[in-house]
């Protein structure tokens, strides 16, 4: 069927790739980690304007209309605010504008008992935007540099910036947060596509707050023109508009640092599954192995703290990591769905998850052992494991381009040019 992909069309690719040994310093991308919330988030239609599928190379197209409102500074009493090329302050309920300011020039906004204060000045009125005179005009608002139009709400004694912004402007504050953006360009591009998509979403997330999303990994971390690189830029550019769909909607584009081996399966971490959320196969090399180990003492105090007193350990009961093996204890790619602690109080049965966070471990894709008074968890990839793998993207970003790397990751979904 045109326009959906096949993740059986890169087997070929992917067998050549098994055959190439990668050696990775473990990144810190923990920020590229998220769990989201569900309720209500992007439901909205998309119309595909172009299909794009399997040519990598398409026209860019023109910029999408699609804005998003970036809660950038809540809970503010003092924010300075200049532009480089001139904006209009707007009352926002008559839409009546109230002073334009020349380019460079910097204007206090205070919070004071009665709402704003402009430059000392009290404004009447509960909410104003900030309106560049330019659309390419660039904002320095408190230590930072955005585009677009801001909105400033007052809350009881203190005001919110909430940044207007074209969807693209907001990916281009994203990438370099979320990726090295010395990393490849297919890289770059395949996790623009995935953070565009990611974000659109991620729009019902603050909808009770007045705006769309935050500026921290609870949506993605942005850090808005100051995050942006001649890479990012292109990445975003060369892919202007581009979201993957599923459905006829923005597919769940979760990513995380490293598989370690193979993706894993939604349904088997959270119970609730979607067909492009499934394992699959990274580098049969076991990337970013990682090692850590407790004191017996240490860890059944962790134990106890999370509520899991087994009194003196006995056993620990979890079946070998075989990568891609299940069984009672694992999931479709290996990674532990539960394990069973026993103490001379007890036994404690503890999910993967419950195992990661307890002790801080990079993954659920481990193996655990008794070694000298110690307890050794030995394991592979950093983060959840679903979707995309962003050092397996950098890696196959080598001989792959920005949309089979989706394909792979993501597979069945659709990458369309949003309208
Ligand atoms: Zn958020």
């Amino acid at each position: 069927m045109a326009g959906k992909r096949s993740g059986n069309t890169l087997h070929g690719t992917s067998v050549f790739f098994l055959c190439i040994v990668f050696f990775f310093c473990a990144l810190n991308t923990a920020a590229a980690e998220r769990v989201i919330d569900f309720q209500g988030a992007g439901r909205s239609a998309v119309k595909a304007q172009q299909r794009v599928q399997g040519k990598a190379d398409v026209m860019p197209a023109p910029p999408s209309s699609q804005e998003i409102r970036v809660g950038l500074l809540l809970g503010q009493k003092h924010v300075l605010v200049s532009s480089d090329t001139g904006f209009s302050l707007v009352e926002n309920a008559s839409g009546k504008v109230l002073m334009t300011i020349a380019p460079h020039t910097a204007v206090e906004i205070e919070s004071g008992k009665m709402g704003l204060l402009w430059n000392g000045e009290p404004l009447t009125g509960a909410s104003f935007r900030l309106v560049p005179q330019d659309p390419a005009c660039v904002f320095q608002i408190g230590e930072g540099h955005y585009r677009g139009s801001f909105l400033l709400r007052v809350q009881g004694e203190s005001f919110d910036v909430i940044e207007q912004v074209a969807l693209d402007d907001y990916v281009n504050g994203v990438l370099a947060e979320e990726m090295p953006a010395s990393w490849h360009l297919e890289a770059l591009k395949a996790q623009a596509v995935a953070a565009r998509t990611y974000a659109l979403r991620s729009k019902a997330h603050h909808r009770s707050d007045g705006y769309d999303v935050c500026t921290t990994t609870h949506c993605q971390v942005y850090g808005g023109v100051d995050s942006e690189t001649a890479a990012t830029r292109t990445a975003v550019q060369t892919t202007a508009g581009q979201i993957l769909t599923y459905a006829g909607e923005p597919a769940e584009t979760l990513f995380h640092s490293d598989s370690g081996g193979m993706t894993e399966s939604r349904e088997a971490l959270w119970g609730d599954g979607v067909p492009y959320l499934v394992p699959v196969e990274d580098e049969v090399q076991k990337t970013s192995p990682w090692q850590t180990s407790f004191a017996e003492a240490d860890f059944l105090k962790k134990l106890a703290v999370a509520g899991k007193d087994v009194g003196a350990l006995q056993k620990i009961e979890l079946s070998p990591l075989v990568i891609g093996k299940s069984d009672a204890y694992r999931t479709p790619s290996g990674r532990v769905s539960r394990m069973v602690i026993h103490g001379s109080n007890r036994a404690a049965t503890l999910t993967g998850s419950d195992m990661r966070s307890i002790f801080g471990l990079k993954s659920t894709l481990f193996d655990v052992r008794r070694e000298k008074g110690e307890i050794v968890f030995a394991g592979f990839g950093s983060g959840h494991g679903l979707g995309m793998s962003q050092h397996g993207a950098e890696r196959l970003a080598a001989s792959m381009k920005y949309d089979a790397i989706l394909a792979h990751y993501y597979p069945g979904t659709t990458l369309e040019v949003l309208p």
